[in-house]
């Protein structure tokens, strides 16, 4: 019997560098709350430099850690100090979500279920002709979505280079942020990139925005960005990016309790940190 389990408790942690700011130890604990297994769970952050990752990973294999949430920087170098990948995180060729299998270690991607869950509260999304402003890690997950949903993606990105290679790999188009003004031909409109993250910039011009649009902004700090501020004057829906954050932290919430989890509290938990 491990240390944790003769303390009582299930342990999970966010691990990430920084995590002081993480808003998932309050989600999850929240939940843990909701359900009344406070006593039997608890989620921690654990600040990691990258120079400790596999130290970390191999600890938390060793102490019995039920579920490893990995934040900023580590979603890609953790994939290495992992047993299985899951087909999805594979594809992805990122990792937000460990799940320790008696000693096992597998990785999950929760971060493309997020996406796809808040835009499908909106809209269908067989068929929509999306514009993905970014070509990094998010941009990765929710292309991969996109494309598993039958949704007709662009890439745009300022880096070229970086555009092309992301849209190589799921096969759809792309183009440099040049051409960001043809964002009337389609149906919905993400910004994928870190702009707009306590800035105040947004990656387009609110004039190329209109009341047919569905805008959705995967920046959640400030939760009201300059994109969702001027969507809405322009009469567009709006998905927030805490919405992502919310529904990928449901998915891990199963993953690591086996409970269904409880959205409404998660997400008056996370509400309550933006
Ligand atoms: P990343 O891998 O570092 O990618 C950053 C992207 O932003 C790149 O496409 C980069 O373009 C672009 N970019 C950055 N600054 C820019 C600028 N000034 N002008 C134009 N493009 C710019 O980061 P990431 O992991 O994808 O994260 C992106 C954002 O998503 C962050 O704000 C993160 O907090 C957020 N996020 C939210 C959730 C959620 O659940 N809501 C989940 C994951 C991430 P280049 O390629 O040209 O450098």
């Amino acid at each position: 019997m491990s240390e944790n389990e003769q303390s009582g408790f299930k342990v999970c942690l966010i691990m990430g560098f920084p995590v002081k700011n993480s808003k998932s130890p309050a989600m999850h604990m929240a939940a843990y709350k909701a359900l009344g297994i406070d006593q039997e769970f608890i989620f921690l952050p654990a600040e990691v430099k990258p120079e400790g990752l596999e130290e970390a990973i191999n600890s938390a294999r060793k102490l019995n850690i039920k579920g490893v949430s990995v934040t900023m920087p580590y979603k890609q170098s953790v994939l290495k100090y992992l047993d299985v990948l899951d087909d999805d995180a594979e594809e992805i060729g990122a990792v937000n979500t460990i799940v320790n299998d008696e000693g096992e270690l597998v990785g999950y991607n929760t971060d493309w279920v997020g996406a796809i869950t808040a835009l499908e509260k909106k809209t269908n999304l067989n068929g929509k002709k999306v514009a993905v402003i970014g070509a990094g890690g998010a941009a990765r997950a929710i292309v991969f979505g996109l494309v598993k949903k039958e949704a007709t993606v662009k890439i745009f990105n300022r880096s070229k280079e970086k555009a092309a290679s992301l849209a190589r790999d799921f096969d759809v188009d792309f183009a440099g942020l040049e051409e960001i003004n043809q964002l009337s031909h389609f149906d919905i409109i993400i910004n994928a990139t870190s702009m707009g993250m306590n800035d105040d910039q947004s990656p387009i011009d609110k004039e190329l925005i209109n009341e047919h649009h569905i805008v959705f902004d995967v920046v959640y700090t400030p939760k009201e960005t300059r994109l969702i501020r001027d969507a809405k004057e322009k009469g567009a829906e709006v998905v927030y990016g805490y919405e992502m954050l919310l529904y990928q932290g449901v998915e891990q919430f199963k993953l690591y309790t086996k409970y269904e989890a409880p959205v409404r509290e998660m997400e008056q938990a996370l509400l309550a940190q933006l």
